[in-house]
């Protein structure tokens, strides 16, 4: 190929790749077209990776290949983890991004100093201090999640003094920089400083609250990705780096408004350290409990069946029982539907992707805005391992900490059953007054069981 030709065919590449990497994200905001969107963004992958590789640029192809080699071994093995190890997988994935970018920019640097534009040494300056700190705190991250460190928010005094002043050094180095792109001995600490401001930062955080910090420094290592588009002068970098910071920020500001928390509040809060002090306090109160044979006889004699699943129904891999439970439902003429809040289970879309591999019809699942008006004309709700997205508390008691966040109001059904192990509580370890009302039945016993118990019963014992 002549050298316009090959230009030409990494032209077309880029932009193919620009516009599949668009529609993967539009195709991922549905569970009846994610597949298709995860196909796209492959398939964009795979054609910007092929496109750079033809870049006359590269002189030599065995560094090359040996990467490739070494990210497939590595990468193959990360790709078939359990479901719930993906939001320490996914962290560890920005980890590796992000100091892929803090060494691109390092060598950037090196390669260019003293002769860097002002506008090029800034965006070079974001580039490290985003990819750095990302680097660390996703690391931190996956630690937390996958419980190799402590869990618990670790605080002390002035901690959000000390953060924000090692922040404002990197950016002080930063404009320096800027200014007198000559100072390479300044270059190693807007990349040390900012590696131990990703530590810190996530030190005072959750565990529980680390899906919303992932979503985070998705956002910034997408942002520092752009950056370093400017300085590699590469459109579909910018582009692509755009989308991943933009699309990551917008759901961390999703999963926080379905959390009811403010930003500041998940990245300063230390939520998580006071939480089961506050169920413990509650006075024993009587609830109505019952029995799978119970459960299935009011289920049967109903019209509308509305399932609200939880991150116990994740915990105990219920779906694929409940999967059973809704077959058997809809044999029997009942109006089955599914209402999935933003922030049931533990991470984005837990409670979908879960009920898609159990093959729930995509039309069934309604999510929190489209089921809410439906639960007053509806006869049963049955909740399996949810309980804050279910808290009524959150619409009356100006005092728990969930006040305010938009829950799924099956208090306004007809009958609910609740299946869950004990009267332990959730994620924010508050109690649930739902539990005590008059209407609600509870069902005690693990989801996975006590659904294949109820699809017995429904089927005269015989299973499905
Ligand atoms: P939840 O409030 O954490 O409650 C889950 C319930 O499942 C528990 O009360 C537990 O009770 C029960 N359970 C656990 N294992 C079970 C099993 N094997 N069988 C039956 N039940 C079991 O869950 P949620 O209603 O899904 O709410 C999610 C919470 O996580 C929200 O507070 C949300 O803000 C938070 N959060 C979500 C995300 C996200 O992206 N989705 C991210 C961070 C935080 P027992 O122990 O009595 O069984």
């Amino acid at each position: 190929m002549t050298p316009t030709a090959t230009q030409l065919v990494i032209e077309i590449a880029y932009l193919v790749a620009t516009a599949l990497f668009i529609l993967s994200l539009k195709w991922l905001s549905a569970p009846s077209t994610a597949r298709r969107g995860v196909r796209a963004g492959e398939i964009g992958m795979v054609l910007a990776i092929g496109g750079t590789l033809l870049r006359h640029g590269i002189v030599e192809y065995q560094w090359i290949l040996i990467a490739l080699v070494l990210g497939s071994v590595i990468g193959i093995p990360l790709g078939l983890v359990k479901m719930t190890a993906v939001p320490q997988r996914t962290a560890l994935s920005h980890a590796c991004g992000a100091l892929c970018v803090t060494l691109v920019g390092t060598a950037e640097f090196y390669l260019r100093s003293p002769n860097v534009p002002r506008f090029m040494m800034a965006v070079l300056c974001l580039e490290v201090i985003l990819g750095s700190l990302t680097f660390t705190g996703s690391l931190m991250a996956t630690g937390k999640l996958q419980e190799i460190l402590p869990q618990r928010p670790i605080t002390y005094r002035g901690q959000n003094l000390v953060n924000l002043s090692l922040l404002a050094i990197s950016m002080v180095l930063a404009v320096v920089l800027v200014f007198h792109p000559g100072h390479k001995s300044l270059f190693p600490l807007i990349v040390f400083i900012p590696l131990v401001f990703g530590v810190m930062m996530i030190v005072p955080i959750g565990g529980a609250d680390m899906p919303t910090v992932i979503s985070l420094l998705n956002s910034y290592a997408g942002l520092s990705a752009a950056a370093m588009g400017f300085v590699l002068d590469s459109k579909l970098l910018i582009i692509a780096g755009a989308l991943d910071g933009s699309s990551g920020f917008i759901l961390s500001v999703i999963m926080s408004k379905a959390m009811n928390r403010s930003f500041s509040n998940v990245l300063f809060g230390a939520f998580g350290q006071v939480q089961t002090t506050a169920a413990s306090a509650q006075e024993a109160q009587p609830v109505h409990s019952a029995t799978a044979e119970e459960a299935a006889g009011i289920l049967a004699s109903a019209n509308t069946v509305v399932i609200v699943p939880g991150y116990g129904m994740a915990v105990a891999q219920a779906q694929h029982k409940v999967r059973e439970l809704f077959d058997v439902l809809t044999k029997k003429g009942i109006d089955v539907k599914f209402g999935i809040h933003p922030v049931a289970g533990r991470m984005p879309g837990h409670m979908n992707v879960l009920l898609a591999e159990a093959d729930i019809p995509y039309d069934r699942l309604l999510d929190m805005d489209s089921i809410n008006p439906d639960f007053p004309q509806t006869d049963v709700v049955l909740i399996i391992g949810a309980n804050d997205v279910t808290n009524p508390a959150a619409r009356t008691d100006h005092a728990s900490p969930i006040y305010g966040m938009p829950i799924l109001d099956v208090d306004k059904a007809r009958t609910v059953m609740v299946i869950k192990r004990s009267m332990n509580p959730g994620f924010a370890g508050i109690d649930n007054p739902l539990y005590y009302e008059d209407k609600t039945l509870m069902l005690f016993g693990d989801a996975r069981g006590f659904v294949g118990d109820i699809v017995r019963e429904l089927t005269g014992g015989s299973g499905h």
